[in-house]
């Protein structure tokens, strides 16, 4: 018998209103693994991580969500944030008014408290050079870092990246991609969404690619750099 999945996805279905969007997925990740998931524009990958972080909208109709033995399913977002669910939107979310580090502060209101400043200015020392700045002066990729440090503030058992490098320079991806590295070094679980596909593949041990809601992959990255038919099919690369 294996142990279970550390995040497990079960026949889970998502509408907008009627539309729908998510049609009946099923995957794993296991603990300490960064896993992509992929797929063309409009396939179910933000709606998928919205789903599993219980947010109002979409609505999902059936399935099982498991993070470390607790049922996210059963639960509302704030629920599912306290349980260790940690998002990080595409939009980034940076309170406007706050500096780098209040911004970082609100989020160790709620305990258990996650990473410290210290540990987390060591992780991301732009911001740690930038603390007193407010943060939605910070340049997009300084952002993008506070962001995932606002989420690694909380005690978080999983991270979920909708689109970290979307419009981000070469050289700010490789950082943030550096310091992704070194979270999962640290233990964490993270699932990544991003269009820059091989990007992510670079970075994540599994893959899982969506079509229209559905699971067409699931497997290692590494299969999926080296199959030319699945890249030109689902992933345009
Ligand atoms: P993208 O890279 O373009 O964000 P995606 O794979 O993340 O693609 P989703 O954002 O999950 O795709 O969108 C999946 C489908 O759901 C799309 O057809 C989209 O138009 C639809 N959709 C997304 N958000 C809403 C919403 N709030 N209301 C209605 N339909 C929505």
């Amino acid at each position: 018998e294996t142990a279970p999945a550390f995040l497990s996805v079960w026949d889970m279905h998502s509408y907008y209103g009627e539309s729908y969007i998510v049609q009946g997925i099923s995957f794993n990740v296991h603990e300490g693994e960064i896993l992509a998931l992929l797929g063309r524009n409009g396939a179910g990958k933000t709606t998928t991580l919205r789903s599993i972080a219980r947010l109002d909208n979409p609505q999902v109709s059936r399935g099982e969500i498991w993070l470390d033995h607790q049922p996210l399913h059963k639960m509302a977002s704030h629920q599912a944030a306290a349980a260790g669910l940690g998002l990080v939107p595409e939009d980034r979310r940076i309170i406007p008014g706050l500096t780098v580090e209040e911004n970082l502060e609100l989020a160790q209101i709620a305990p258990p408290i996650g990473w410290s400043l210290d540990r987390l200015y060591e992780l991301f020392p732009r911001l740690g050079e930038r603390r007193k700045q407010e943060g939605v002066t910070l340049s997009g990729g300084e952002q993008q870092m506070l962001a995932i440090a606002r989420a690694l503030a909380r005690d978080i058992k999983v991270l979920l990246l909708d689109e970290p490098y979307e419009g981000l320079a070469p050289v700010i991806v490789d950082e943030i991609e550096k310091t992704l590295r070194h979270i999962k070094e640290q233990g964490m679980t993270t699932i990544i969404v991003e269009q820059n596909a091989v990007r992510a593949l670079q970075l994540a041990d599994r893959a899982v690619i969506l079509d229209t809601g559905s699971i067409v992959f699931d497997g290692s990255a590494a299969e999926v750099l080296e199959n030319e038919q699945l890249r030109a099919e689902y992933l345009a690369i």
